[in-house]
């Protein structure tokens, strides 16, 4: 084990202060993930928005006794039991220490890189090699330059071979991932375009990207990449394993009817892949490669392919009974996986008890006892409230565990045996390996849901925040507007993951809204757009802060408080002309400002009322003007300046001139871009989709549906799906107008929608009754859908029934 008092030589650092010299067990970038243990070394990373040496003191008081830092720390005699080391750079250091710990171990590694596949390959040679080797791999697709680190920290002596994938968004990132990974074996899969921003050509991208090879043994790619192959040739690689369909492979692959031939060593066998899109061909023939080079037999090559299991990496989050929510990550269970996931189930806030039900973790490569150990203490430093355990092995280290366990032998044991009444109000995260089969036990734990669901993608919504903060100056604020229940997303967990990821204010319409969050846990400032006399009390007990946007409402509030404090937000009319004070309010305003001093102006604000279009460009900076001329006339009166704020988001996609102290991020975070100048970095969030009830074919000249408004022109092959009107499926995608994507075809809506189902003509589309229709999404985009009925996406969005299910993803393994 590496010990504190090794750093400073390691990480080429200073020593601030030892307090004892202890073991380094842990590392953390991450003070909210931070868990507390004696071991555990936390890198403080000084980020442009984000300075984690301003947490030392709060994670110390959390029980965290190890620092690498990059600025001074502050106080050192409130640490007194804390080591200290102070770095250049914080992730250099990291990267030095896990390279360190990496030239410990003498097993081989595969590195892979490229643009597309590096998971998937990862994920596969993972199935394919644990059924023989105890295998470390990047949990997934940690492949950054503090994921690849953390990846790699993971390497014990038991493990016999690692498995790390590496991505780069810029060039000289490489050389500091290939110290850390030291790969003996590497992997190329392909160059695409992802990135492509970054660098000066695709040539400097793959010479930049081979970096990570330099010292390996040998290097695994596909020949018939010319692009690849030219560069690989000028890289000077120590060796090189190819394969391809052209000649000159040394794995030559030919395509035969059943399947493909596979000549290697003058020796030709037959293979059969059990899927036959492109991507995942090229991806199994990386794997096939690396096993032949790794002299496995053909046979245990077919066996391995043909057990193949497509990676899930997603966890859902969804309702379940009696109040639950449910996480589903069904699909994987390894350690390093276990850890992602606990995490996430650690900042659901919305619930207060947390439980997990969890599977035996198979091939982990650990003694028995070690892996429970192991298994009992995540789940304890996680706060896990409830275990409930399912298989031999969990049982028979029952001791393990504290009070609040249950123990099941199977599957079968817990469907028959457990009392689904014990659970009340909790968030459970429902992890299996897949020989369990938990996905019975997730739909015994869930609400029903009816066809339709609405899909959110949480990783495509933090991108999307992310994206807008590259956009802002660090220090300029973000009030994210989770008005109309997140914009049809589910308000909850939307405001659970932006405080999460420290958003600065919430904007909701109504008191309820916002009454709503805070029982939901939600601690972040929030504003009320409209809020009514009635809703004061709200306001006041659960500490919303109004909108104030006319005298009368001004004049109510002040009177309901009767000296009481309340912070309120101040709307000025610029040119909308939808509520705020006129220049000529600012008297009068300023008097009652005045004469109430218990009534605190957090911010003052107008909105633009064209920011989407060039041509109101002229009109918008105008009521910038206006605005900041009358918001410092009452700033002037307040003697103290409240939080500015204009910009909605197509004004801080087109406008950021003007984003003042803070921004009003509405739409965009959800994925759709409001202007007409194609912002591609922005990801779609939600997809509405539903299934087939019924097929059927329909002779020509029969009508279909309601006043018979469908005709079939032709036979016709017709599916109804179980969405309508009811559903947010607006009736004017009747009779042709709206498509919806079925296994990646487009099908008419035919005749009028109905309440609660639609039919759609699928003629010459292979469909069946149960396939998923996606009414929009990333691959039918909600801009075109609403185009259709002239309208705009925030309506369709935000018409999507409550009724419908959200089910929301994140990224697990
Ligand atoms: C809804 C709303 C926003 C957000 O607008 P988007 O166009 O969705 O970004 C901003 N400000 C106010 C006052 C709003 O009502």
């Amino acid at each position: 084990m590496i010990r504190f008092s090794q750093l400073e030589r390691i990480l080429k650092g200073k020593t601030v202060f030892t307090f004892e010299d202890r073991g380094i067990t842990s590392l953390s970038i991450d003070s909210r993930k931070a868990t507390a243990t004696p071991g555990t070394l936390f890198f403080a990373i000084a980020g442009e928005r984000h300075n984690a040496h301003r947490f030392i003191h709060e994670l110390y008081q959390r029980g965290i006794r190890q620092f690498v830092v990059e600025q001074k720390v502050d106080s050192v005699e409130q640490l007194p039991e804390a080591n200290i080391i102070q770095v250049s750079s914080s992730i250099q250091a990291l990267q030095r220490l896990v390279a360190f710990h990496r030239s410990q171990f003498s097993i081989p590694v595969v590195g892979i890189t490229g643009s597309n596949g590096k998971t998937i390959i990862k994920e596969w040679l993972f199935q394919m090699l644990s059924k023989k080797l105890n295998v470390v791999k990047n949990p997934g697709s940690y492949n950054s330059q503090v994921g690849v680190p953390l990846s790699v920290w993971q390497i014990q002596s038991h493990h016999q071979i690692g498995i790390f994938e590496a991505g780069i968004s810029r060039p000289d990132e490489m050389q500091n991932l290939a110290q850390v990974i030291q790969p003996t074996i590497g992997i190329f899969s392909t160059i695409g375009s992802a990135h492509d921003e970054g660098f000066s050509d695709r040539e400097q991208k793959i010479q930049e990207k081979l970096r990570l090879f330099d010292e390996a043994k040998v290097v695994i790619y596909c020949k018939d990449h010319a692009a690849i192959d030219r560069a690989v040739a000028a890289h000077e690689l120590k060796k090189l394993f190819t394969w391809g369909y052209k000649e000159g492979a040394d794995v030559s692959i030919q395509r035969k009817a059943s399947g493909f031939n596979v000549t290697y060593n003058k020796h030709t066998f037959s293979l059969t892949l059990p899927f036959s899109d492109p991507a995942s061909v090229e991806n199994c023939f990386h794997c096939v490669a690396l096993l032949l080079w790794l002299k496995y037999d053909p046979i245990y090559i077919q066996e391995c392919i043909t057990s193949l299991r497509t990676v899930h990496m997603r966890l859902e989050l969804k309702e379940g009974i009696n109040h639950c929510q449910l996480i589903d990550d069904t699909y994987n269970n390894d350690l390093a996986g276990l850890e992602i996931s606990l995490q996430f189930l650690l900042h659901q806030h919305q619930r207060t008890r947390k439980r997990i039900i969890l599977s035996d973790i198979l091939e982990s490569g650990l003694e028995k006892d070690a892996l429970i150990k192991q298994i009992a203490e995540l789940v304890q430093r996680n706060k896990v409230d409830n275990f409930t355990g399912v298989g031999k092995v969990l049982g028979e280290f029952k001791h393990l565990f504290s009070a609040n366990a249950s123990f099941y032998e199977s599957t079968e044991d817990f469907l028959s045996n457990f009392n689904t009444d014990q659970l009340q109000d909790e968030v459970i995260l429902v992890k299996g390996a897949r020989a369990f089969q938990f996905e019975k036990i997730v739909s015994r734990l869930q609400r029903k849901v009816h066809g339709t669901v609405m899909e959110i993608n949480l990783g495509a919504l933090v991108n999307n925040l992310n994206f807008f903060r590259s956009r802002l100056r660090p220090s300029t604020r973000i009030m994210v507007m989770v008005k109309a229940f997140a914009y049809g997303s589910g308000s909850n967990e939307i405001a659970n993951i932006l405080q999460y990821h420290k958003v600065d204010y919430l904007g909701v319409a109504y008191a309820d809204e916002g009454v709503d969050l805070r029982k939901n846990h939600i601690t972040l400032p929030i504003m009320v757009m409209n809020p009514s006399e009635e809703s004061f009390n709200s306001i006041l007990t659960y500490n919303l802060e109004p909108e104030i946007y006319s005298f009368k409402i001004f004049k109510a509030l002040a009177a309901f408080l009767q000296g009481k404090v309340c912070h309120i937000h101040i709307k000025l009319d610029t040119g909308m002309h939808r509520l705020g004070f006129e220049e000529r309010d600012l008297g009068e305003l300023t008097n009652l400002l005045s004469s109430n001093p218990n009534i605190k102006v957090a911010s003052i604000f107008s909105h633009l009322a064209g920011a989407d279009e060039l041509q109101h460009d002229a009109f918008s900076t105008s009521q910038a003007d206006k605005f900041r001329r009358w918001a410092d006339v009452i700033s002037e009166a307040l003697g103290y300046k409240p939080f500015y704020h204009i910009l909605n988001t197509p004004g801080i996609l087109r406008l950021p001139h003007l984003q003042m102290d803070m921004v009003r991020l509405g739409i965009g975070l959800y994925g759709v871009d409001p202007t007409t100048e194609g912002f591609h970095e922005l990801k779609p969030v939600a997809t509405l989709k539903t299934i087939i009830s019924q097929v059927r074919n329909i002779p020509k000249g029969e009508s279909i549906g309601y006043g018979r408004r469908g005709v079939a022109e032709q036979d016709m092959t017709l599916a109804t799906i179980a969405v309508g009107y009811a559903d947010g499926f607006s009736r004017a995608f009747s009779r042709g107008v709206g498509h919806v994507l079925i296994n990646g075809k487009r099908a008419p809506v035919i005749g009028n929608v109905c309440m609660d189902m639609s039919m759609v003509d699928i003629t010459g589309i292979d469909a069946n009754e149960g396939d998923e229709v996606i009414l929009f999404g990333a691959q039918l985009p909600i801009q075109e859908v609403a185009a259709s009925i002239k309208t705009i996406p925030y309506e369709i969005l935000t018409n999507t029934s409550e009724r419908v299910k959200r089910v929301f993803v994140a990224e697990s393994i």
